[in-house]
């Protein structure tokens, strides 16, 4: 649950004054500056004000009468929940307060007929879509069902293709345009996904009763019906036992593929589904020829009425639960369509076209110091990066050192997750054929199209200009699980690490920070999203994002084995988070605070800071509570037992530590 960020300046001054002045000591803290006075909107640049205002709000969360070694967690963030609700951490609220500037701007545009973003289309367009979400009353799912264009003939495959314009895929045989490297798409066909399954809710029951006139079995029947044939499927679909690690994905052009499953009619099907023929010649991948062969021979006998109905469910499913869909929203504290539900919805569905709104009204104006320092900081990280890798304390052979540092110097950067150096025309031409009107169903089905059918056209597109430009970035799809804007988060496919407009806030983020401030947080979350590029599992992408097999070679060597064990006391899926903590906490520290001195004055702010994304944090399927993976990574550093005086022993100074990259 998001909540709108409240600080009350006043209250904050009056708040910690009272607390012990010698938590975070002021006097010789290091002041220098990135930015120039003309890059800056204040005088001076990195003013004092500012920064002490900061460290302000830090002492407000902290409790600095607990003992820093024992529970650095406690100490930095031992009141932020008497500051802050349940589930508030400060990358959610930073988060709360985007969705809330796109309230404001909405709402604005809708009362001020005469505001200058009128005049531009993409304006006029989120407006329509704002306002259609605003207008939804009770769910009416039959409206998705009502807005599929209409096809002659009742056959399984031309519905499927017809669902798959809308970026939904997953049952029966699956034809997906994916990304495939850092420069290419690619279609790929698939079996029928039995991870996934229907559960026909009332609702979605509903909803076919009506777009059916009642020609329906009960509830009942129908679920039993559905069952029989996921169970069909998954039996077709799912290899036989042991062998389901097999790398069964080939190449196939679009002729052996018709040779190869005759049943059905290829390129019929593509041209329904993405809207162009393709030659013979044009290559594709394929999975498990045998189950498609077996899947579409059954497909072709089987009932064509109870195919259908299943392809209407699933895809009503699956709408239903793509992120954010106002219709859904388990929040009770939302009606349907609440402002911040529909800013939620929009934010995931037209990816795009909000971030240039955001850009364009809020970010634009501080972007250009934003780059100077972060770049600035980036490339110090990736230096000091290869310096680490080139010094080889895991003994690689020659061969995966380069590559992996290869791998290290092509990471690239983006904030905000816009190309760069586009121009308006960019965008309006972007917009041109997206459809908006007064009905949020049609609108949210017609701004799937426009994303799924751009997908196509950059897989199949020549125009060296068109691709570079989509290729910059992470245009994310609609069905990205979670919010991926609220955090920074590295691109493996891509060799990206993004910088969401979520993290460009305070209190993370200010280009006017202090070394201190500014690296405490921004080194370290760089730091970590540029280890995950060589975390166990991402370090098989190469700097092209093309699959290699170094984690093959990496396994064989001793010294590689013994870091990843020591750091994997907990679920296997933390470790790569664990890994990027501590190795990505390792690269900033030896970026900033190589000298003593520079640890002693700067070295507890720089700490506390460093705190401050963690506070409130909870843990989820990836990550170990924020306390956790606070105290954890900075007890495996020497630097920050020396800074707070830990006697050897004590939780944060354990006696023995794990090092890796
Ligand atoms: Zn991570």
């Amino acid at each position: 649950m998001r909540h709108l960020w409240a600080h009350c300046l006043l209250l904050l001054l009056l708040v910690s004054q009272g607390q012990g002045v010698k938590a975070l000591p002021t006097a010789h803290l290091n002041q220098s500056c990135r930015l120039t006075a003309a890059e800056t909107a204040t005088e001076p640049a990195c003013s004092a004000e500012l920064n002490l205002r900061h460290i302000q709000l830090l002492k407000r969360y902290m409790r600095p009468e607990l003992d820093a070694c024992q529970d650095f967690y406690a100490y930095a963030c031992g009141n932020w929940r008497s500051v802050h609700k349940m589930g508030e951490s400060a990358m959610s609220l930073s988060g709360a307060r985007i969705d809330q500037r796109y309230v404001e701007l909405f709402e604005r545009l809708l009362h001020v007929p005469r505001s200058t973003e009128h005049s531009l289309p993409l304006y006029g367009k989120l407006l329509r879509y704002y306002h259609s979400c605003r207008a939804l009353g009770k769910p009416r799912l039959r409206r998705y069902l009502e807005q599929l264009p209409h096809i002659g003939g009742n056959h399984w495959a031309d519905l499927l293709a017809v669902l798959g314009r809308y970026g939904y895929h997953e049952h029966y045989v699956k034809i997906e345009v994916s990304q495939h490297n850092a420069s290419q798409h690619m279609i790929v066909v698939m079996p029928h996904n039995y991870y996934l399954n229907l559960s026909l809710s009332g609702s979605i029951y509903n909803a076919l009763r009506r777009h059916t006139h009642g020609q329906l079995p009960s509830l009942k029947q129908l679920s039993e019906q559905f069952k029989q044939l996921e169970q069909t499927l998954q039996e077709m679909a799912q290899p036989p036992n042991g062998s389901s690690d097999e790398e069964t994905v080939s190449t196939y052009t679009l002729e052996q593929l018709q040779q190869e499953l005759p049943d059905l009619n290829w390129t019929h099907v593509l041209h329904l589904q993405l809207g162009a023929i393709y030659p013979g010649s044009y290559q594709l991948l394929a999975d498990d020829l045998p189950a498609l062969r077996q899947l579409i021979s059954y497909l072709n006998r089987a009932d064509a009425r109870l195919l259908q109905l299943y392809s209407w469910a699933r895809f009503l499913q699956h709408l239903m639960q793509l992120p954010h869909n106002p219709l859904s929203n388990p929040q009770p504290s939302f009606s349907a369509g609440s402002a911040t539900s529909c800013v939620q919805h929009m934010r995931k569905t037209l990816y795009l076209a909000m971030n240039f709104a955001y850009e364009r009204n809020y970010y634009g104006k501080q972007r250009q110091a934003d780059e100077h320092v972060i770049f600035g900081v980036f490339a110090e990280l990736k230096q000091q990066f290869a310096q680490q890798l080139r010094l080889n304390v895991l003994g690689l052979n020659a061969t995966l050192l380069d590559a992996l540092l290869d791998k290290v110097q092509g990471l690239r950067i983006n904030v905000g997750n816009l190309p760069r150096n586009v121009s308006d025309q960019f965008y309006e031409e972007c917009v041109q054929h997206w459809r908006v009107g007064n009905d949020f169903y049609e609108n949210h089905l017609n701004s799937l199209l426009h994303y799924y059918d751009h997908l196509a056209e950059l897989e199949r597109t020549e125009d060296a200009a068109m691709r570079q430009v989509w290729f910059s970035f992470n245009h994310h799809g609609p069905e990205l699980l979670d919010n991926i804007d609220a955090t920074p988060y590295f691109y493996c496919l891509g060799s990206i690490i993004i910088m969401p407009y979520a993290y460009m806030q305070l209190p993370l983020y200010e280009s006017q920070f202090w070394p201190a401030l500014l690296y405490g947080d921004l080194a370290n979350t760089l730091g970590h999203e540029m280890l995950h590029s060589i975390d166990t599992y991402f370090v098989d992408y190469d700097a092209q994002g093309e699959m290699r097999d170094y984690s093959d070679q990496l396994v064989l060597n001793k010294n590689y084995l013994k870091a990843v064990n020591c750091l994997n006391d907990s679920e296997h899926v933390m470790l790569n988070e664990r890994i990027a903590d501590i190795s990505g906490t390792r690269l900033a520290l030896n970026t900033y605070m190589k000298d003593p001195l520079e640890r002693r004055h700067n070295g507890r702010l720089y700490f506390v800071q460093f705190a401050q994304f963690f506070c409130g944090e909870e843990a989820d399927i990836y990550h170990d509570t924020g306390s956790k993976r606070l105290n954890y990574a900075l007890a495996q550093m020497p630097e920050f037992a020396e800074v707070f005086n830990c006697a050897p022993g004590t939780p944060m100074n354990p006696v023995s530590r794990c090092s890796f990259w």
